[in-house]
């Protein structure tokens, strides 16, 4: 231990001469280096700000430790491991933190070569996700200490709210939606500048156009942390399929399909995560809209009503292609497959619906965008794992200029269940707790946007900064800032001893704290002039870890899901009913529904599909029923899948034994929808695996 004040030695710097013997150093610098305290000292003043008088005290200190040992080498690293200790034993507590090197012990990058990691199920084990994994690392340290105040990173790390995606909050936004019509009338930058890339045109021929859609995604995947949609992908395109036999356009969809379930380059070896919107053919509201054709000119007479017929064939033949699956048979797991059920096209489109219905009950492919409820526009973007966005009237211009782009900054978590737990059964408690949570939530979202704004001033988002008709392509002031919640179920359980679906009371009480979420969301929109939403929260990772930090901390209070024994536990997803709760279908349809004309930002229900091969006729009734009667926004059927790894047979449900050719469990991956798209089990963490063998499974 030395004090600033009270230090000693005479000498002003220790160099090789100096020292007694001289370890060398092993730089980042692919060199070795001669020891010395200047260098030190210089780093000191440079990234802390500590006067050089203070800052030579310790340099000297630590030459003077480092003399006293038998080293034959030191690192850098090593060093700066030194003077951080120096650092806390002279209180600089927040220098220390400025000074210190961000990365992974030796074990943990061992760890992720051999065994990878099961934080992100879409995530392949192979050297471009061990190399992303070990970058995340990185960047969810950096966040928590250089981008975030020690209150807001340490209501993370303690479980009060989850800041998603962490690892990108320090250089990109969330998710978007796109118009294609942009990249049909500009052509495509795909950096942004059109400098490291080469530049390419608007499209004249509908396979570039359709290759334009595909690497636009891709290119905006590497500067959004999250998903990447089109809406009205079908009518976009359809200009460009007049006149095309059925088998041409069938094999256009089938090129976009496999390009987006194949080209597996986005964020660290994974193919990107994207969307597309669909129309049974051209809906009123874009009647008048001028066609955007090949060649890019938006045309002077053709408006998109002139390509109903081929907005509903090509609407056909994308579908078709779903149906096949790709060449084993498997279902396409992207891009996700968005289908609209807009009131007038319930009976005009019953074939079309027919068909989507046999799709959902082969693979489950299908999410529902439900048009049909009063409360829902005519216009909504929905992408992503549910993300649900409604133009407002400049966006609405910005329809009809052809770049409405909408999405999302970030997503922040609030732990409900935890609530319940501190507020001891006092209602008033609860909601004074649930409103300090948002706020922190607010403050972290206010910070993501600075976060942006900044990075696309220096330059580090070209692709959102691209121009996008005179502004730029990412307009900071319409993205979303979003709160969303799990664990609605375990706050009631734990508060009022009930679950969501056993009481209509505690259905009620549900409500009302869902209702109170959305209207200081609202005020924190007036407040500051910005776009708030709250979302029911695709929580893949944090419905595990919420729980496991929440049981540590509760012990026997905590309500959970899962088997505490072997830590497989979870919360229930944001306003769902438990997934095991044995409810009528109808019952749970109704409760679930109820909170989704409340969470706009984003919502889903559900419908985990049973044993049996439901008719088309039996599925269509039933999308019906929810579209008609209910107030889900979003939905979508899942279907458990099997997949032989010996014969590539693929059949529904989970199967012990392939039915073709016998093979048992070691060749068998079972699939199944995880949040908000498909993927095999094995990647599944282990509240996922816990809560997928709980779902209740409905026949129908
Ligand atoms: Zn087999």
């Amino acid at each position: 231990m030395f004090c600033c004040g009270g230090f000693s030695t005479s000498q002003k710097e220790y160099t090789v001469d100096s020292l007694k013997y001289f370890p060398r150093v092993r730089t980042s610098r692919i060199m070795f280096e001669d020891f010395s305290s200047l260098r030190i000292r210089n780093s000191l003043v440079k990234e802390t700000g500590l006067s050089s008088e203070v800052a030579d005290k310790i340099a000297l200190d630590i030459a003077d430790r480092i003399n006293t040992l038998d080293l034959d080498f030191l690192s850098g690293p090593l060093i700066r491991e030194f003077v951080c200790v120096a650092l806390l034993e002279n209180n600089f507590e927040k220098e220390r933190a400025q000074y210190t090197r961000l990365g992974l012990p030796l074990f943990d990058v061992d760890k992720l070569i051999h065994a990878g990691d099961k934080e992100n199920a879409n995530l392949q084990h192979n050297p471009e996700t061990i190399h992303k994994l070990a970058a995340d690392t990185i960047f969810d340290q950096y966040a928590l200490l250089n981008c975030l105040p020690a209150h807001l990173a340490d209501a993370h790390i303690a479980g009060a709210i989850h800041i998603h995606d962490l690892e990108y909050f320090a250089t990109r936004p969330f998710c978007q939606e796109h118009d294609l019509r942009f990249f049909l009338k500009k052509g495509l930058i795909v950096d942004g500048q059109g400098v490291h890339t080469a530049v390419a045109g608007p499209a004249k021929h509908p396979e570039v156009a359709i290759l334009h859609a595909a690497k636009a995604l891709a290119a905006a995947q590497t500067n959004w942390a999250g998903g990447q949609g089109y809406d009205f992908f079908n009518v976009w395109l359809a200009p460009f399929v007049r006149g095309m036999s059925y088998a041409r356009m069938k094999q256009l969809a089938q090129m976009f399909i496999y390009e987006m379930s194949q080209m597996y380059v986005a964020r660290g070896g994974q193919t990107v995560f994207s969307s597309i919107a669909l129309e049974c053919a051209v809906p009123k509201i874009i009647w008048d809209v001028p066609a955007v054709l090949p060649g890019g000119e938006a045309s002077r007479s053709e408006t998109y009503v002139d390509y109903y017929d081929e907005a509903n064939t090509f609407f056909n033949a994308i579908l078709d292609v779903y149906m096949a699956g790709d060449y084993l048979g498997k279902p396409f797991n992207f891009p996700k497959c968005e289908v609209k059920l807009r009131p007038e096209y319930l009976d005009a489109f019953e074939d079309e619906y027919l068909k989507v219905a046999a799709l959902a009950s082969k693979f489950g492919t299908p999410y529902f965008l439900n048009l049909c409820p009063d409360y829902m526009p005519d216009i909504v973007n929905s992408q992503c794992c549910r993300l649900i966005f409604t133009p407002d009237s400049e966006e609405l211009e910005e329809f009809h200029k052809g770049a409405m782009r909408m999405g999302s900054l970030q997503v922040v978590t609030i732990n409900l269940p935890r609530l319940a737990y501190e507020a001891n059964g006092n209602d008033k408690l609860l909601y004074e707790l649930l409103d300090e949570r948002m706020d922190l939530a607010r403050e972290v979202l206010m910070i993501k946007r600075d976060v942006v704004r900044d990075r696309m001033k220096g330059g580090a988002l070209p692709f959102c900064s691209m121009d996008c008709f005179g502004d730029s392509y990412l307009n900071l002031d319409k993205q979303v800032l979003n709160v969303g919640f799990v664990g609605l179920n375990e706050l009631l359980k734990a508060h009022l001893s009930v679950e969501l679906h056993e009481d209509p009371n505690a259905w009620r009480f549900g409500l009302k704290v869902i209702k109170h979420m959305v209207d200081r969301v609202n005020e924190y929109a007036t407040e500051t002039g910005y776009r708030f939403g709250c979302i029911q929260t695709p929580a893949e990772s944090c419905a595990h870890r919420l729980a496991l930090v929440d049981k540590r901390m509760f012990g026997d209070r905590a309500v959970i899901q899962g088997d505490a024994g072997n830590g497989s536990i979870y919360y229930t997803n944001s306003s769902h009913v438990r997934p095991a709760a044995g409810i009528p279908l109808l019952d749970r349809i109704q409760i679930e529904s109820s909170f989704h004309p409340l969470t706009k930002g984003g919502a889903i229900l559900h419908v985990w599909l049973g044993e049996n091969d439901p008719t088309n006729e039996s599925v269509w009734t039933l999308i019906r029923r929810i579209a008609t009667q209910s107030l889900a926004a979003y939905f979508a059927f899942t279907r458990d899948m099997t997949i032989c790894r010996r014969c590539n047979n693929v059949e529904g449900n989970l199967q012990v034994k392939c039915s073709r050719c016998g093979a048992g469990q070691e060749d068998l991956e079972h699939w199944s929808r995880i949040t908000g798209y498909y993927q095999q089990l094995r990647g599944w963490n282990a509240g996922k695996v816990q809560e997928f063998k709980d779902r209740h499974r409905y026949t129908i």
